[in-house]
C-alpha cells in the first residue's frame, strides 16, 4: 500500500490566522493519534519503493511540509523528531534565508537558512523541492517551468549536497505538461494537493496529498484517513480540495 502522504505548510505556537497554520501541540495530537490508530510513520523511500512493488499491507502515513518557513525547524521538526518521524520538506529555494512575497504583507514569514537546511537534512529531513519562486507552474510559460523545476534541484543538490528526489506543485498548481518537465528534470516522484488523484506507478508525477489545515482536530483527521466512514471521508477530502482551490484562487486573483 502506498503510504498515505499529508501536506502541511505553517506550524507555529502562535496561531497565525492562516488557514494551513497548525500548532505544535495540533501536530503533536496528530502523531498521537496515528499511533492510536495503528499508523507508522513513512518515508519517501516508501512511497518510492511500493510505488514500484507494492508489498506491504502496514497503515503507513508520510508527512510533508511545504514552503520551508523558519517555523519548522523551531516547532515542527522537535516534535517529529521526538516521534522518530522522517518527514519531506518542500522549501521554496528562492526563498531561503528571506520572507515570501506570496503572502500579504502581516503574514509574511522568514523562511529557513540554507544553514537551518543543511541542519535539518542532516538530521535526517527528507529535503524536495518546490520551485525557485513558488510561482503557477501549470499558467507559466514552458520556459519558466524548465527554469523553476531544473533549477530548484540542482541549487539544493549543489549546496545541500543530498538528492532531490521529490517535487511538490506550487499551490498544488500542475498539468500534465508541468509533470512531465519535473519527470524530465530527475525528479522520481511529484505531489500535488487532490486527495482523489491514484496513487501508481503511471500516475507518480501526480501523485495525491490530504491537505491538513487548522481546524484539523484529532477527530477530524480521522475522518480524513476513514475512520468516519466512506462518506464523511469523502466530504472532509473534498472540502480539502476545496479549501486548496480557494487559496489558489485567491492568489490567482493577486497576479
Ligand atoms: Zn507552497
Amino acid at each position: 500500500m502506498v503510504p498515505i502522504v499529508l501536506a502541511y505548510h505553517r506550524v507555529g505556537a502562535r496561531r497565525g490566522i492562516g488557514i494551513s497554520h497548525v500548532t505544535p501541540s495540533q501536530l503533536e495530537d496528530h502523531l498521537d493519534a496515528l499511533e492510536d490508530w495503528g499508523y507508522r510513520l513513512g518515508t519517501l523511500d516508501e512511497v518510492l519503493a511500493e510505488l514500484i512493488r507494492p508489498s506491504s499491507s502496514e497503515r503507513t502515513v508520510l508527512l510533508t511540509f511545504d514552503d520551508g518557513t523558519a517555523d519548522f525547524l523551531e516547532h515542527a521538526w522537535p516534535v517529529l523528531r521526538r516521534w522518530g518521524a522522517r518527514p519531506v520538506l518542500f522549501p521554496v529555494v528562492g526563498f531561503l534565508g528571506r520572507s515570501n512575497r506570496w503572502d500579504p504583507a502581516p503574514f509574511r514569514t522568514r523562511h529557513l537558512t540554507w544553514k537551518e537546511l543543511q541542519h535539518l537534512a542532516a538530521e535526517g529531513v527528507e529535503i524536495g523541492a518546490h520551485s525557485v519562486t513558488h510561482p503557477f507552474l501549470a499558467h507559466s510559460s514552458s520556459s519558466r517551468v524548465r527554469r523553476e523545476v531544473y533549477r530548484s534541484k540542482v541549487l539544493l543538490e549543489e549546496r545541500l549536497g543530498v538528492s532531490v528526489r521529490a517535487f511538490a506543485y506550487p499551490y498544488g498548481d500542475w498539468s500534465p505538461e508541468v509533470a512531465a518537465t519535473v519527470a524530465q528534470a530527475g525528479f522520481e516522484v511529484a505531489f500535488t494537493m487532490d486527495p482523489f488523484l491514484p496513487a501508481t506507478p503511471e500516475n507518480r508525477f501526480s501523485l495525491p496529498r490530504v491537505g491538513i489545515y487548522r481546524m484539523d482536530g484529532r477527530r477530524r483527521l480521522g475522518g480524513k484517513l476513514g475512520q468516519l466512514g466512506d462518506r464523511t471521508r469523502r466530504r472532509l477530502l473534498l472540502e480539502a480540495r476545496w479549501i486548496n482551490r480557494c487559496s489558489y484562487a485567491g492568489r490567482l486573483f493577486r497576479h
